[in-house]
């Protein structure tokens, strides 16, 4: 089953054309990673799948997203509804300026949850699944903003988780961190998976080919090669693929 099918996607900003004619199936409760060298419309084609995009001027988007089977560019879709079933988490750690506990409960209480103790389970279960409970859970009520850019960002995770989504959109968010917290990311990621689709943009090839099960090579805003990432890493067929996969160019 494909959680998202994007058809015929062309992306402009202004006259200049950031993503041509794409098709991509995303299969559910798994891993794309989405690689290319800079411009080459990775950004763009990931905020496209929550309508992002709409939030810049001049942008013009045609061709056709479904996410399970709906229209996501189709009038009368909520933007608000949308991007609760598909969630972001950006490069930098953007935590609000609260407690851990109200940015997790941010979204919920946004969506209509009042009651103490349903807000108190969302927000256990939020930290428990983006790994960052056992470090915070006697510090609920202390500013996000005074943990690690990498608890942060779990945090950030945790925050998107709590609304329930299906889609997990990821935009480099791990580029800002340490090793080690990008490791613990890395491997929150793949448990995530059991849950939750996950569409990754990454630099990092390494962790492109660590951690996705597919992967599509961008190029000039065009997918050139769209493979499970083993194929796609060891055997690509395109030669700009491969020379950009033996770091050859980017
Ligand atoms: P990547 O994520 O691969 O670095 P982007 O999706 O950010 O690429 O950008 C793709 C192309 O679209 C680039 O040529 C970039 O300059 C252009 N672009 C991105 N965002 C905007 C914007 N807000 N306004 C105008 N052009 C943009």
């Amino acid at each position: 089953m494909n959680a998202i099918e994007v058809n015929e996607l062309n992306v402009y900003y202004g006259k200049h054309q950031a993503l041509k004619d794409i098709h991509l199936e995303i299969p559910e409760k798994s891993i794309t990673a989405l690689i290319g060298p800079s411009g080459c419309g990775k950004s763009t084609l990931l905020r496209t799948i929550n309508r992002m995009n709409d939030q810049i001027q001049d942008v013009r988007v045609e061709g056709d997203i479904q996410i399970s089977g709906y229209s996501i560019y189709e009038k009368g879709i909520r933007t608000e509804m949308l991007r609760k079933r598909v969630g972001m988490v950006f490069q930098l750690p953007n935590p609000f300026p609260m407690s851990i506990y109200d940015n997790i409960a941010y979204g919920p209480r946004l969506h209509g949850i009042k009651k103490k103790a349903a807000l108190n389970e969302i927000v256990e279960t939020s930290l428990r699944a983006a790994a960052v409970w056992e470090e915070v859970k006697d510090n609920l009520k202390h500013p996000a903003l005074s943990l690690s850019g990498g608890q942060q960002q779990r945090i950030c995770i945790a925050r998107a988780l709590a609304v329930n989504p299906d889609i997990l959109l990821m935009d480099e968010s791990t580029a800002a961190l340490d090793p080690v917290s990008t490791q613990k990311i890395e491997e929150l990621v793949k448990d995530l998976k059991q849950t939750y689709t996950i569409v990754m943009v990454t630099h990092n090839l390494a962790q492109a080919a660590r951690i996705s099960d597919q992967t599509a090579f961008l190029l000039s805003g065009e997918c050139i090669e769209y493979a499970s990432t083993l194929d796609l890493f060891s055997s690509p067929v395109n030669e700009s693929t491969s020379n950009y996969v033996m770091g050859r160019f980017g």
